[in-house]
């Protein structure tokens, strides 16, 4: 087997997984990146000593070279299927966590092996564990900077370039560009500018430029397998700035997202009291929050010696006007009444309800009969003035009403209810005398 075929092999060895955890469903497929990304790193960093494919007299790409070739193609088709530039946090936070596992692993194989501490049955050398915190580090930041690049030359280039097929010759030969970009910034941070640095370099940068082209083939078949996320990549808007921010991002659209849960939690809270306290046709008080106003009011009045005056009002001959117009007119009209029932004595504290079919009532607080009638007169006109038609009521051509008015000051031994009798027997009378009138009690 030849040296190339070997190597052919191993890069596609290199490429199969994060070929097909592609096609899982995302959570597994996410599960599956970041577990071969670990994986990969924590095996570059014995592969590198383990073996190196000489291709010619001066270079050489060692099993290192691949995994880092492999996990550079991982994160690229990682990037594609997310479509978020947040991953490149956890892509930090990964490099860090595995780095510091792999340095602290290998030290303490390194100890062991070397202080024969461990029974050794394959003789393995212990120098193969023989890490250095620095090279670990300067990977870490230079794959760092490297997929930074590389997501901003994606960013930026799909909004210039919509077409997905020049986009994928552009994406391979920004990933070619930046693996050799590491083939020049490795030996100049390690060796420095010196008289070696040139030829070391010249046959770093040779290398990584084969395994450049090595890994951009799998990528674009990449591509091509996942012609539909790569759209949905390019389509998707992105904004590096977000790398930086993601933290403050995530945390206001977190708080954002509580917000607007307790918002609707209150609104919801507030829909369910309305819908148990205010009645839906006329969005009046209904008969439970009538009962209630009426029980705290009477409670008040006991402590403060103030009267309290009840008005009643049913609509005349409603039962001929449904008859007549039918039940949903009969519904428009309760609902106009309603509108006026609402306006009734608008200086007084008071509360306006519906409390039967087309019976309504206004409760006000500290005043008698006598405080209030001059101006519930006036203001029982404007119904007159509505002129809501009425063609088959007995009494007027318009929808009229009766009204019955009592007070009285609360009494221990007496209830609201007293009352309510009083102002309904007022009713009773302005009905039984002609109806369109008010009768008072008191
Ligand atoms: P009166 O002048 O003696 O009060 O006669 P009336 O016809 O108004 O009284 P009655 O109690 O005989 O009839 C009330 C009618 O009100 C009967 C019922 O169909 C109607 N009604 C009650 N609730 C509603 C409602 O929500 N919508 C409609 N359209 N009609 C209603
Ligand atoms: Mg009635
Ligand atoms: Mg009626």
């Amino acid at each position: 087997m030849s040296v190339y075929l070997a190597l052919t092999i191993n890069v596609v060895l290199f490429s199969i997984f994060p070929l097909f955890l592609s096609s899982l469903t995302p959570v597994m497929r996410r599960i599956g990146f970041y577990s071969y990304l670990s994986i990969i790193l924590v095996i570059g960093g014995v592969l590198g000593s383990l073996y190196s494919f000489q291709l010619t007299d001066n270079i050489y790409l060692s099993g290192g070279n691949l995994a880092y070739g492999s996990f550079m193609m991982s994160a690229v088709m990682l990037f594609i299927m997310e479509r978020k530039v947040l991953i490149f946090n956890y892509l930090i936070k990964l490099l860090i966590f595995i780095n510091l596992f792999v340095f602290l692993g290998f030290e303490f194989l390194l100890y062991t092996l070397e202080n024969a501490l461990v029974v050794n049955p394959f003789n393995v050398d212990a120098q193969l564990f023989d890490t250095s915190l620095g090279v670990l580090i300067l990977g870490g930041v230079l794959i760092a900077t490297e997929f930074l690049i590389l997501m901003f030359i994606f960013i930026k280039t799909k909004h210039a370039i919509k077409s997905p097929k020049y986009l994928m010759v552009l994406y391979s030969v920004a990933f070619v560009f930046v693996i050799c970009l590491d083939g020049i910034l490795f030996p100049v941070i390690v060796i420095g500018i010196s008289p070696e640095l040139v030829p070391i370099m010249i046959s770093n940068l040779s290398g990584k430029f084969i395994l450049a082209l090595s890994f951009s083939v799998p990528l674009l078949v990449f591509y091509c397998l996942y012609r539909g996320n790569l759209n949905r990549f390019i389509n998707t808007p992105m904004a590096l700035s977000q790398v930086i921010f993601s933290s403050r991002v995530r945390l206001i659209a977190e708080l954002g997202k509580q917000e607007k849960a307790t918002k609707l939690l209150i609104e919801d809270n507030q829909k369910l009291i309305n819908l148990s306290h205010y009645d839906h046709l006329t969005g009046l008080a209904n008969r439970r929050k009538y009962d209630d106003y009426a029980s705290e009011l009477y409670a008040a009045g006991l402590e403060s010696g103030e009267a309290i005056t009840l008005v009643l009002g049913d609509v005349d001959h409603f039962k001929k006007y449904n008859d007549f117009y039918g039940h949903q007119t009969g519904d428009k009209c309760l609902q106009r009444v309603a509108e006026f029932w609402k306006t009734l004595l608008p200086e007084e504290k008071c509360l306006a309800a519906r409390i039967g079919g087309e019976e309504f009532a206004v409760i006000i607080a500290n005043r008698n009969i006598e405080q209030v009638l001059p101006r519930l007169e006036l203001d029982i006109q404007r119904l007159t003035e509505l002129a809501i038609p009425h063609e088959t009521s007995p009494t007027r051509s318009f929808v009229t009403m009766s009204i019955g008015v009592a007070s009285m000051h609360p009494h221990k031994k007496l209830q609201f209810e007293q009352l309510f009798e009083l102002a309904d027997k007022a009713l009773y009378q302005a009905k039984s005398s002609g109806r369109n009138c008010i009768v008072t009690f008191s």
